[in-house]
Formats: C-alpha cells, sequence, structure tokens
C-alpha cells in the first residue's frame, strides 16, 4: 500500500545567505519552518505576496534545493519506500516524480522545433527512442499542440511556448507537476488555456501544485495554502481562505475580485456575508436576492 500522500515535507528551512539582513541585522531563511503534504492526486495552491518564499518552497519540494533543516519524502507509486531530497543519490529520481513549470516560457525552451524540445528531457533520461516518440506525442496532444510538432518553438506565443514547456514535462512523465507562477506572463487567453491544461492534467490523475497571484485560479483547487515571512500563515478549502479576510490583509493578499464584489454589494442586497469564489457562486447569491425582493422575475429553475 503507497502513501495516499506524494510529498511529505517536514519542518524545512532554506537560508539563501549567512550574511545577517542589512536592515534587521538578522540572517532570515526565506523558508522558515513550513511542513506541508501534497495528497496524491489533488490540486493544491499556493499563495502570498511577492517575496514570501512560495519559489524556494516549490524548489524544495520538486528536489531543486536541499533544505537547510527538515526534511522532504517523495512516495512514488507504488513504492513504500520514500525518496529522500536530501540523499544526492534520490536527486535524480525526484526530479523525475516531481517535474516543475517555471514563470518564464523563454527561459525553458531548449530546441528550436517543438517535438525536438519536448523529447529533450526524455532523451537525457535515456529513453528508448519508440517510448520517446509515443511520450512526445501524448504530451503534445495533452497541452493541445499536436498540430505544431514541427513548428519553430521561436514563433510561438507565450502561452504556446508555455504549453510546450509543459508538454517537456509531462513528456518525462512525472506524477506531480509544480508550476510556479506559470501563467504570469501570458495574456488573459494564454493563461486560460494553461488552466484548462492543469485542470485535464488533473483529471488524469497527475498531482498539481500551482503557485499563482491569481486569486480565481487558487479559487479552483481543492486546498489553498497561504504562505507569508517563510512561513504557513493559513490553509484550507478555497471557501476558508477566501472567507477569511483577517488574514488576507494581514498577508497583504485579497480574496478574488468577485468575493470583493459581492461583499460590497452585501449591505445593498441584505444577503448576509456569503463568500462567492467563483462567478458562478456571487451570479447565484445576487439572483437569490433579488428573486427575493421581487426586483427579478422568477422564471423557473433559472441558476445558469
Ligand atoms: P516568492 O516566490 O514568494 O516571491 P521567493 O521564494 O522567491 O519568494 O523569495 C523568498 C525570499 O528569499 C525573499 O526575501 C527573496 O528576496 C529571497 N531570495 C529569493 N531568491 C534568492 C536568491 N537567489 N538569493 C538570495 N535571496 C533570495
Ligand atoms: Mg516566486
Amino acid at each position: 500500500m503507497s502513501n495516499k500522500n506524494i510529498i511529505e515535507a517536514k519542518n524545512l528551512i532554506f537560508t539563501y545567505s549567512d550574511e545577517p539582513d542589512a536592515l534587521s541585522g538578522k540572517i532570515t531563511a526565506a523558508v522558515n519552518d513550513i511542513s506541508i503534504d501534497i495528497e496524491r492526486g489533488s490540486f493544491t495552491a499556493i499563495i502570498g505576496h511577492n517575496g514570501s518564499g512560495k519559489s524556494t518552497l516549490a524548489k524544495l519540494l520538486s528536489g531543486v534545493f536541499i533544505p537547510g533543516e527538515g526534511s522532504v519524502q517523495v512516495y512514488r507509486k507504488g513504492c513504500d519506500t520514500p525518496l529522500d531530497c536530501s540523499n544526492e543519490d534520490h536527486n535524480f529520481d525526484i526530479r523525475k516524480t516531481v517535474g516543475m513549470v517555471f514563470q518564464n516560457p523563454d527561459n525553458q525552451l531548449v530546441a528550436t522545433i517543438v517535438e525536438d524540445d519536448v523529447a529533450f528531457a526524455p532523451e537525457n533520461l535515456g529513453i528508448e527512442p519508440s517510448e520517446i516518440r509515443k511520450r512526445v506525442d501524448a504530451a503534445l496532444e495533452t497541452v493541445g499542440l499536436t498540430a505544431f510538432a514541427g513548428h519553430d518553438t521561436h514563433k510561438l506565443s507565450g502561452g504556446q511556448k508555455q504549453r510546450v514547456a509543459i508538454a517537456g514535462i509531462l513528456a518525462m512523465n512525472p506524477e506531480c507537476i509544480i508550476f510556479d507562477e506559470s501563467t504570469a506572463m501570458l495574456d488573459p487567453q494564454g493563461r486560460r488555456d494553461i488552466m484548462d491544461t492543469i485542470l485535464s492534467l488533473r483529471e488524469k490523475g497527475v498531482t498539481v501544485v500551482l503557485i499563482t497571484h491569481y486569486m480565481n485560479e487558487a479559487a479552483m483547487a481543492d486546498k489553498v495554502v497561504v504562505v507569508h515571512e517563510g512561513k504557513v500563515a493559513f490553509s484550507g478549502t478555497p471557501k476558508e481562505v477566501f472567507g477569511n479576510k483577517k488574514m488576507l490583509s494581514d498577508c497583504s493578499l485579497e480574496p478574488p475580485q468577485c468575493a470583493i464584489l459581492l461583499e460590497k454589494l452585501s449591505d445593498l442586497l441584505g444577503c448576509g456575508n456569503p463568500c462567492a469564489i467563483n462567478t458562478q457562486e456571487a451570479v447565484s447569491v445576487i439572483e437569490k436576492a433579488l428573486k427575493e425582493h421581487g426586483i427579478m422575475p422568477e422564471k423557473g429553475d433559472n441558476n445558469a
């Protein structure tokens, strides 16, 4: 029986420099005693203001960084013995199990032709050419770029480049993918495409960790973890997180726009203080209140 969690991190501490901070005179840890479990097959969002420690945490969870203190254990499917991030011999297997997609798609592409780029990582893993072909085709299909296999990577849009980068990670068959602000440099359509890809990966059983500063993206996750000054300030369902206004404001964060809108309208609507984490929920609450006030004609069961 393998573990229900794919990643278990305990009491992680990571410091970039031994030099004391010029202002505070203290040595500040970028990640300062974080424990976090990532459940297999789940979709976890990590939010927090700039410099709160999200990227450092992501690099610790994916074996890119080794923690100064604490431990990260990665449980591969069907294996009872975890991989240990502090053990250099396990590093290669951890990188294969937990893939990472970064913010800037331009920094992640290595080849000029799309399919060569996607094949690059599995080639480096020494995988058979026929298996690589299958993986590249499957990965391009998942990200919706089958028709672009022979295209020049430099001529793609930002969103397409990011999807090539995701396909490159997928071709390694990771069990978990960490996206570090991977939609940040894209236009709204590019962002939606990446979110659709992320949701379809999750449908296929890939464990997803999404670091984002778009609260509407975080609202789609099963669990949201709020990082503040190198620590986990709060974690819970999107409703628990975005309903906790005091915690959000202490961490310099705001709930999604639709929740702000509903809050501003709630006195006027007399609808109490419900928390809407997406447009659909906000519309339902507003419609119900309007009907109760007799402002909106009843049109049968209209909750579209
Ligand atoms: P986030 O991703 O939430 O913006 P980071 O993990 O990048 O936060 O950064 C956490 C802290 O570590 C910040 O204070 C940042 O300035 C510092 N930091 C990040 N990268 C480096 C680095 N390469 N060298 C020194 N300090 C760094
Ligand atoms: Mg970051």
